[in-house]
């Protein structure tokens, strides 16, 4: 018997819910109790340095060492009083996980007193020795310190570990020569950028606006497994992934998941993990089943972005860590089951002015109403126009096999806007008037100073479309769930940016020539709708037409990563990062070098363990069975007895095993082949066009072994098992 696979099963049968820690009934109890928040901040802060701290922090400048240093003693006063003994810096390297280093607040003193410590420079900056994080070759070994930096405009938190607490402080990582080595540099970099030139154009509309904000609430999917299976899943535990296991008999085909009750164990899982993020001030709102077996969906109110991004990783951290609690296993991959949905992170993104506006955000009043068409229409033509690098932005081995699978919205970049903002942006078009509704829905000339009273019906939706408006913000719904959102966040920033800049220069021309200013607007509006048009989609994205007839409009489709990639070295994105100061080259080709390199390892390890399985789970165990297959028909024989269908069983295992050792024999070679390639590209692409079509052949015969094989000696646990055990 497959005594790993039992044992495990064993144990799931034997599992009760686990309930949740206790809380107050009421969340504002204890809602962000663990954050060095604006008010906790106000009582361990000298109110003159506190007055700096608020100021430097809303105006996003830099903090003196002086006020540095009163923080420093406000936050170490208030992080021992809720028991913490250490502090970290809490960053966000390129490995995909978050990073930390603990040190103690203690220190000796010569008469051999001790005494709690942390001084305004340690809040700073700090240099730990960070050889190990990836570095695109960046940083030589002999140089290996990198730095981290505060990052006020996040706050400090407190992270519980049973009764070990850690005061948590946010920052970047960068370079001992100043190169991001992490992913909120860029993000802040470009949240910068967007803020610039964004404010410039609400300065046509209104002074008073002086600052502009990204705001972003990630839909986080994941899949839940029972922990014993998973332990027993080599494929799951070492890559995330199940890399064999025929399809169920039951999947998703009944559509009975979505929305349904959550399963009581899971339920407990969930209300904990949560009260563990809203006492660190992740602002939780939804959860609920997703569509396929064991998939679900948790959701925030959105946030800054910086801080929606924080709480994004912290988010994945909590929930893994909770998981462990409830005999349970967290994947955030994307594809961990073949055959059913995969997950994605939907990042909804926005514009706020300071006066809490949403630029996206439709009124009734048409003079707002330019301002939100100004940056509808400019976001539209800047996925138009940066389409392959906001494809580049999302690309990852894992996100390969969901992007145009099952549910997923396809690798082709484009826009759905809903039927309502179609009808406008086409009378803009066309410079016509548009149709004049009755009742509520009362629609205007457009023109100068007549942009239509918009009431958008926010159930026009599309979940085929990869990026989508939805009422009052734009949703990027090919983001991959293990993603950290920081990558395709600052991207979007970047591009919206720079076609706000062009925006602006062209309204700038025509104003100089005497065009009033709303002409102006609506002109370039209606050049930019015009030279877009082509990127605006409300058809369905999952269908093979889409796919054909993307082709004849000259969008791009490309649905693996290495060949993704490319569009962040091109000559124009190079030219777009370096020009709004996001990254240097330098540091666009290390993090180019440093994805198509994780690629390549993912890609590698998913090679190797599928070796591993085939030959060390999956032969043997088929070869066993096939003996006693043909015990049995030998001994049949020696009775004068036949049995066609079984020496039929037996020729079909042949086959099957045959497939598997050749496909493994020979996708070990390409491997090989491929691991001689100096040059990353190659290799990578080498990895993705030469080892990865061996995965689907021999998974092929290996899910046909499933279905014959005993299934008391089977050693994988099966799909059934995975997804359906509650
Ligand atoms: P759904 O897309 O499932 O219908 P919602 O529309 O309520 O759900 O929101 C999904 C996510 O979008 C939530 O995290 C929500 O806070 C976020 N969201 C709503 N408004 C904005 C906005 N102006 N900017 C960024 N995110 C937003
Ligand atoms: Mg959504």
């Amino acid at each position: 018997m497959a005594t790993l696979r039992f044992n495990a099963l064993d144990i799931v049968n034997k599992r009760t819910p686990v309930p949740p820690s206790p809380a107050s009934s009421k969340i504002s109890d204890y809602y962000a109790s663990n954050v060095f928040t604006i008010d906790a901040m106000r009582s361990c802060i000298p109110s003159e340095s506190f007055k700096k701290l608020i100021d430097s922090i809303e105006r996003g400048e830099k903090i003196d060492n002086e006020i540095a240093e009163a923080v420093a003693c406000g936050m170490k006063t208030w992080a021992i009083s809720k028991g913490c003994t250490h502090y970290t810096h809490w960053f966000q390297p390129l490995t995909g996980l978050t990073a930390e280093k603990h040190d103690s607040f203690y220190e000796p003193l010569s008469d051999g007193r001790t005494l709690d410590k942390f001084k305004g420079s340690e809040l700073v900056q700090q240099e730990p020795d960070a050889s190990s994080f990836p570095n695109g070759g960046i940083r030589s070994t002999f140089e290996a310190r990198g730095y981290t930096a505060w990052d006020p405009s996040s706050p400090a938190f407190v992270i519980e570990n049973g009764s070990i607490k850690t005061l948590c402080i946010p920052t970047v990582f960068v370079s001992y020569t100043g190169e991001a080595l992490d992913h909120k540099t860029p993000l802040l970099k470009s949240l910068n950028a967007l803020d610039k030139i964004a404010v410039e154009i609400c300065q046509y509309f209104d002074n008073d606006v002086t600052r502009i904000t990204a705001t972003l609430g990630t839909e986080q999917e994941y899949f839940l497994v029972d922990r014993a299976l998973y332990n027993a899943r080599p494929d799951l535990f070492m890559c995330g992934r199940t890399v064999f296991g025929h399809s169920p008999a039951r999947g998703q085909q009944l559509e009975d998941h979505y929305f349904g009750t959550i399963p009581p164990r899971v339920h407990n899982y969930m209300v904990d993990f949560e009260i563990e993020l809203l006492k660190l001030g992740v602002p939780i709102k939804t959860r609920h089943n997703e569509v396929a077996p064991s998939q679900f969906e948790v959701a925030p109110i959105f946030e800054e972005a910086n801080l929606a991004v924080d709480h994004n990783a912290l988010t994945m951290d909590i929930m893994e860590k909770v998981s462990e609690k409830h005999g349970l296993k967290v994947l955030f991959h994307e594809k961990p089951f073949d055959g059913l949905n995969g997950s994605g992170k939907h990042n909804n993104w926005s514009l706020s002015t300071n006066q809490g506006k949403n630029l996206l955000g439709p009124s009734t009043k048409p003079k707002e109403n330019l301002v939100f068409l100004t940056f509808f229409v400019n976001v539209i033509k800047a996925v138009h126009d940066y389409a392959d690098l906001l494809r580049a932005s999302i690309a990852s081995a894992g996100n390969d096999y969901r992007l145009g699978a099952n549910e997923a919205p396809p690798a082709i970049m484009s826009v759905f806007v809903g039927s309502q903002m179609t009808a406008i942006l086409d009378e803009l078009e066309r410079n016509s008037t548009v149709k004049v509704d009755k009742g509520d829905n009362v629609y205007m000339k457009l023109g100068i100073n007549k942009i239509p009273a918009l009431i958008l019906d926010n159930t026009d939706r599309n979940r085929t479309s990869p990026f989508a408006f939805t009422g009052n913000k734009f949703e990027f719904r090919a983001v991959g769930s293990s993603a950290n959102p920081a990558g395709p966040m600052t991207i979007l920033n970047l591009i919206v940016a720079e076609t706000l800049k062009k925006f602006k220069t062209e309204v700038d021309k025509q104003i100089d020539k005497g065009i009033k200013k709303e002409v102006a607007i609506i002109n370039v509006l209606r050049d930019f709708t015009i030279s877009s048009k082509k990127i605006r989609f409300e058809g369905n994205g999952y269908s093979d037409e889409w796919v054909k007839e993307a082709q004849k409009r000259g969008l791009n489709n490309v649905n693996t990563t290495p060949h993704a990639l490319s569009a962040y070295i091109s000559k124009s994105s190079i030219e777009l990062f370096t020009k709004h100061e996001v990254m240097t080259e330098r540091e666009v080709y290390a993090r180019y070098e440093i994805m198509l390199e994780n690629y390549m390892k993912k890609v590698q390890i998913e090679s190797r363990v599928m070796g591993d399985l085939a030959m060390n789970h999956i032969v043997p165990t088929a070869l066993k069975y096939q003996k006693l297959l043909i015990d049995n028909v030998t001994g049949l024989k020696q009775l004068g007895l036949d049995n066609k269908e079984t020496t039929e069983t037996i020729k079909a295992i042949s086959k099957h095993l045959s497939t598997i050792i050749k496909g493994v024999d020979d996708m070990t070679e390409e491997r090989k082949k491929a691991n001689t390639i100096e040059d990353m590209h190659k290799r990578a692409t080498t990895y993705c066009d030469s080892v990865k079509p061996y995965f689907e052949k021999i998974r092929y015969a290996v899910d046909k072994l499933e279905l014959i094989v005993d299934d008391e000696e089977w050693p994988l646990p099966k799909y059934r098992e995975l997804l359906f055990m509650k």
